[in-house]
């Protein structure tokens, strides 16, 4: 560890080299730890035994609708006031679940929140973006940009900020680094005490730092992520941010990510993903939603299908959150009625 530098945002640790504790503890924002609930009828549904699979509600964090950001925004905002932010600054897609959480966390701290958010402003606001307004966040809007020019508009808007006599604090997108993985650490160590046989915990991949957290915590052969496409290259983004959080670095051949429901990308709603969120509403009145969750448990439904996942293995799905996306959603509806 000698050498190693921390930072807010908790970027670019060596590999294999335990990132060090940061030096203040994270803010409690949420309601934990969250409810693990059995999932018998799905769990039939997929083909499983009655008894094996299990929901971690991490939709049930508190705060403005809740989902997994809660956690990672306990160290990465705890980071930023550490160092005397005012302002936060963060990126994402329109209907971003990180920046309307970002936006309620500011709220609840008395701290101003810009978001920087890729796409134009839509005649009609729905989903996120209602609460996002709702909450009080400024919006700026970066037109087409992938995660990277999002990350470069969101530090000129800090500078911008910073001209002006604020002390922003940019978090990084999804609130995703060693920091920010932390939440799931814990998290992963919630789900071990909950259920200490648990053989698989399927997740949802977007900026990785949910499955890094779990990866550390339990082990890249218990975790398994389902690829979204929201950022390329994740696999070794989740490498990177575990090794850092862990004695026992996982290589990366052991991490196991399914590519198998990205479709035709991130913001589509694949015809699995759509048959996923009904499976999950009509079994357990659960809503799952249709970029993340549903993605998750239909990668489940089909590792369950070829064999990667078998009756009688304990089975956790996180359900990471994304109801506003529900609604947010321009193809759910059709999805819905036909
Ligand atoms: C962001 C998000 C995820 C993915 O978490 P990452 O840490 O970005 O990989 C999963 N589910 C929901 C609902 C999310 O908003």
């Amino acid at each position: 560890m000698v050498g190693m530098q921390s930072s807010t945002t908790g970027s670019g640790p060596d590999h294999g080299v335990p990132a060090p504790a940061p030096s203040f503890p994270p803010l409690r924002l949420g309601t934990w730890p969250t409810p693990l609930e059995p999932a018998p009828r799905l769990a039939e549904a997929l083909g499983l035994r009655g008894d094996d699979l299990w929901i971690k509600r991490d939709d049930l964090t508190g705060l403005a609708g809740g989902g997994n950001k809660i956690r990672k925004l306990e160290w990465t905002v705890a980071g930023a006031l550490a160092e005397g932010a005012d302002t936060l600054v963060t990126t994402g897609a329109a209907q971003s679940n990180h920046a309307r959480l970002t936006a309620a966390v500011g709220a609840r701290l008395g701290l101003d929140v810009v978001l920087v958010l890729a796409g134009e402003a839509p005649a009609a606001p729905s989903g996120n973006l209602l609460l996002d307004g709702l909450l009080g966040a400024r919006l700026v809007w970066a037109g087409d940009a992938d995660a990277e020019s999002l990350d470069a508009r969101a530090r000129e808007t800090a500078a911008e900020l910073r001209r002006a006599g604020a002390n922003p604090a940019v978090i990084p997108f999804g609130g995703s680094s060693v920091l920010g993985a932390r939440g799931y650490l814990e998290a992963g160590r919630e789900i071990l005490q909950q259920s200490p046989e648990v053989r698989h915990i399927v997740v949802a991949l977007g900026s990785g730092g949910t499955m890094a957290g779990l990866v550390a915590a339990a082990g890249a052969r218990r975790v398994l992520g389902v690829d979204t496409g929201a950022r390329p290259g994740v696999r070794t983004v989740v490498g990177t941010y575990a090794a850092a959080l862990t004695e026992d670095p996982p290589s990366a051949e052991d991490l196991r990510v399914r590519t198998d429901q990205v479709g035709a990308g991130y913001a589509t709603l694949t015809s699995e993903t759509a048959e996923a969120l009904s499976l999950a509403a009509r079994c357990e009145g659960v809503v799952l939603d249709p970029v993340y969750t549903g993605r998750a448990l239909a990668g489940l439904r089909a590792a369950v299908r070829d064999g990667e996942i078998r009756p009688g293995e304990t089975t956790v799905l996180m359900h990471t959150g994304g109801l506003p996306g529900f609604f947010g959603h321009p193809d759910v509806a059709a999805a819905v009625f036909g």
